[in-house]
């Protein structure tokens, strides 16, 4: 198994750190082989950052485990088109080793200049996206925003065909019903899937975004509807990747033992357990 989406050290206040010894332990006794390490570079969710440079290095002390991916605020330097200082950056760490880009939690529209700077920059160089998303604009929230039916993130999709992205959080996870109001779009809402959504679509119509199904918002969307979540996962399986988003020592992770006793047949688990993964690492 490859876990898509996991943070390590010091994040937030009043937690124990996930040390990389901690996550190996973990990762011994749930049978996950590798898991990919998002490094935080944007202020606005964590009460820490943690570094490219220190996920670089920590990743490079346990590679048969971890694999790195790298992070650069948009809001850095001026990030434009002529100025090179970011793609300068994001080179560097994919040349030492960095497999992706993210996990974007910037509190910007999806369709931000500086973040379309950074998406042709990853296109380019080949690096899959993690992104977060969460409310609305202008409403209260972390990670990236977009309007009720994502239409930012279908005009990015459009516009950086070679960008591969990863969704994940209550933002995208709740467009897994085409009823989903402005209110609840950055919860975790309950209740029969009436209608498909905006999820569906886009993981049908483009073929350059996949979704994580880390964090309670994955497992929620999964579960709200449990007749439906087999259903999606039977019709979306080459789109989605196993993920925790583990980052406590003592996190429960009831996603694991979900996706292992749900009746879906080997071969489709072994997409989402590693298949998926392993070809947009390219490993
Ligand atoms: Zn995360």
């Amino acid at each position: 198994m490859i876990d898509f989406h996991v943070h390590i050290g010091k994040i937030f206040y009043g937690r124990k750190p996930l040390t990389p010894k901690k996550l190996i332990k973990r990762m011994n006794e749930k049978g996950i082989e590798k898991a990919v390490i998002l490094p935080i570079e944007n202020p606005e969710e964590t009460h820490w950052y943690n570094t490219s440079e220190n996920v670089l290095k920590i990743c490079k002390k346990y590679r048969e485990r971890l694999i790195p991916f790298c992070n650069v605020d948009p809001r850095r330097g001026l990030n434009n088109e002529n100025e090179k200082f970011i793609k300068n950056l994001i080179e560097e760490y994919a040349e030492s080793g960095a497999k992706g880009f993210g996990e974007i939690l910037a509190n910007l529209p999806f369709n931000d200049k500086r973040m379309k700077n950074i998406y042709k920059i990853c296109g380019e160089l080949k690096l899959p996206i993690v992104f977060h998303l969460g409310g609305v604009p202008g409403n209260s929230t972390i990670g990236l925003t977009d309007e009720i039916g994502l239409p930012f993130i279908e005009e990015v999709l459009s516009e950086f065909p070679n960008t591969i992205f990863v969704a994940h959080g209550p933002g995208w996870w709740a467009e897994i019903s085409g009823n989903v109001t402005p209110e609840e779009r950055n919860t975790y809402p309950k209740g029969k899937i009436e209608k498909e959504g905006k999820v569906q679509y886009l993981l049908q119509n483009y073929s350059n975004i996949y979704a994580d199904l880390s964090a309670g918002s994955a497992y929620n969307a999964l579960t709200r509807d449990p007749e439906y979540g087999i259903e999606f996962l039977n019709k979306f399986y080459d789109k989605l990747l196993f993920a925790t988003d583990y980052l406590y020592p003592e996190q429960e992770l009831p996603i694991i033992d979900y996706l292992k006793n749900i009746n879906l047949n080997e071969e489709k688990k072994k997409k989402i357990f590693y298949e998926n993964a392993k070809k947009l690492l390219n490993i």
